[in-house]
């Protein structure tokens, strides 16, 4: 099944003064599902890669090709990873959902950028040149 996701671009075609990025150029991200209360530290304006659990403040949307074992493989190794299990089905889902919600919003190469105000997420998006 053809689905649109955000995935981490590491080196975006504009650069802002507080963007960062420690991700794996291209992997699939999610929201962070805790944003803590300090702003120094950047959770509250980044994605997080799947794999290498790091963050990234901007993301590009594209279209991946994946079954929905694919999907939950994906994320129980996410949850187990980075959460060691904290993290149930029903969580992961809410994360997946949440941020293939986000995707499914924008046009592919879509660069997107995040900040987290209380329980949302003020994106910001800048199309990908014509
Ligand atoms: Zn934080």
């Amino acid at each position: 099944m053809k689905i649109k996701v955000l995935t981490a671009l590491t080196n975006p075609p504009t650069r802002e003064a507080d963007d960062f990025s420690r991700a794996t150029d291209g992997e699939i991200c999610v929201m962070p599902a805790i944003v803590c209360d300090n702003p120094a530290c950047g959770c509250g304006a980044a994605v997080i890669g799947l794999t290498s659990h790091a963050p990234t403040t901007t993301a590009a949307v594209a279209e991946v090709d994946l079954t929905l074992d694919d999907i939950d493989t994906m994320m129980s190794r996410y949850a187990q990873k980075a959460w060691g299990g904290l993290m149930d089905a029903d969580d992961t889902r809410a994360l997946w959902q949440e941020m293939t919600t986000i995707a499914a919003g924008y046009p592919i190469g879509a660069v997107l950028r995040f900040r987290a105000q209380g329980d949302q997420w003020i994106i910001r998006a800048t199309r990908p040149a014509a």
